[in-house]
């Protein structure tokens, strides 16, 4: 049989039904520790849960299937992934080329946290692949990519960044929490390793923080393995739970925030109220062509900004009735943010700030004519 869609394998991978009852979810396996049957022997290999759970482990080779990789790792948040993936690459005297406009908190993990040990940052534009040639030193260790890039959706070539980067020895990561895997498979484009904060799309019901880690590089996976067991930040078994549920319908979840995102991005482009409308699925984005090869959509998350500056933006961020204001994105329902003092704070005087009259839509899959009109309405009362 040839390999089961997309759809299929989010609901059956690591989900065979309970052998001793019947269930048809696996139970959660609300446990810390194992019943040994004589001193080291284990019932399936588990021991402790800091290194490993069987609901974590049905996550974990979950997301390992869906974004074509070999080893699946999960986190008990994005970043705590993040932090563990960066001990596993990097020593004192390595130096990181982040894109210069991801996550924020991404950011500040390298440059707060990993700088002072000794890593040198650079950040570049990732859709200038000369730039990015140019800024490759002799102990130039990782690229680290976000594609679509948070917030202002820029899309960089993964194909071509993992060229660049392997002919000079560095391994690429690419972040795919805002396509998620249903929509971009960065390993199957050449990247080394993919992250993601399952609390977003993945997750997809703003109810569970989140982070992953997938790759087929057997030596990255034991560095990897070790540190999550050696350091901890693991999922627990009803988080990791939660999120095996989110992706079951993660497939239908990102069709519709798909769609209702580009219905929104057409019907706020031209807007008088806005100067620009950040959507890939535009045909005027830079990136549209790239997405669309790369891509199997354009996803749920749309920026804009406003001709009235900085008061205007805070004051539609303010002014939406649907769309709440909150951090965060990728769930069901849709959210309204302003990186510039929300995400992205953090990076406020940095290469990475972003402008201050940008706002950022969460599109849910709400009906989108209702996501319209709430848009529709708040820019009207913006502009009086
Ligand atoms: N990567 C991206 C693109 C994000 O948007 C976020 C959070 O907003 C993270 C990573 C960090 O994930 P978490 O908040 O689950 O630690």
């Amino acid at each position: 049989m040839s390999q089961p869609d997309f759809s299929t394998r989010a609901i059956h991978t690591g989900q065979e039904f309970d052998p001793t009852t019947g269930s048809v979810i696996p139970p959660i396996y609300q446990t810390s520790t194992y019943v040994q049957d004589g001193i080291g022997g284990f019932r399936g290999g588990y021991e402790y849960s800091r290194g490993g759970n069987p609901t974590r482990t049905s996550l974990e080779s979950l997301l390992a299937d869906l974004e074509g990789g070999r080893h699946g790792f999960s986190f008990a948040s994005g970043l705590a992934g993040e932090d563990i993936l960066l001990r596993a690459l990097l020593a004192p005297g390595d130096h990181v080329i982040m894109g210069n406009d991801v996550y924020g908190g991404t950011h500040r993990l390298v440059d707060r946290v990993f700088v002072p040990w000794g890593i040198g940052l650079d950040t570049v534009d990732m859709t200038d692949l000369a730039a990015v040639r140019a800024s490759i030193r002799p102990n130039t260790t990782v690229l680290w990519v976000e594609t679509p890039s948070n917030p202002l959706m820029k899309i960089s070539d993964i194909a071509a960044l993992v060229e660049i980067g392997h002919a000079a020895g560095v391994l690429v990561v690419v972040d795919n929490t805002f396509a998620s895997p249903y929509l971009q498979n960065p390993l199957a484009l050449g990247a080394d390793v993919v992250t993601h904060s399952t609390t977003k799309y993945l997750g997809g019901h703003s109810d569970v923080l989140g982070g992953a880690l997938v790759t087929s590089d057997d030596e990255i996976a034991e560095k990897v393995r070790f540190l999550q067991f050696a350091v901890g930040p693991v999922s627990g078994p009803m988080d990791a739970w939660l999120t095996v549920r989110g992706i079951k319908t993660l497939a239908v979840r990102v069709e519709r925030h798909s769609a209702n995102a580009q219905a929104i991005a057409e019907a706020l482009h031209g807007h008088p109220a806005l100067d620009r409308v950040y959507y890939p699925g535009l045909d005027d984005h830079p990136g549209h062509e790239l997405a669309a090869r790369q891509m199997r959509g354009f996803g749920g998350m749309i920026s804009v900004s406003l001709r009235g500056g900085v008061a205007a933006a805070r004051a539609f961020t303010e002014s939406t009735e649907l769309f709440q204001l909150a951090e965060s994105l990728g769930g069901v329902e849709s959210l309204i943010s302003y990186p510039s003092e929300m995400t992205h704070a953090s990076v406020k005087g940095t290469a990475l700030e972003v402008p201050e009259n940008l706002v950022r839509l969460s599109v849910g899959i709400e009906g989108v004519d209702d996501l319209v009109a709430d848009l529709l309405a708040a820019l009207d009362r913006v502009t009086g």
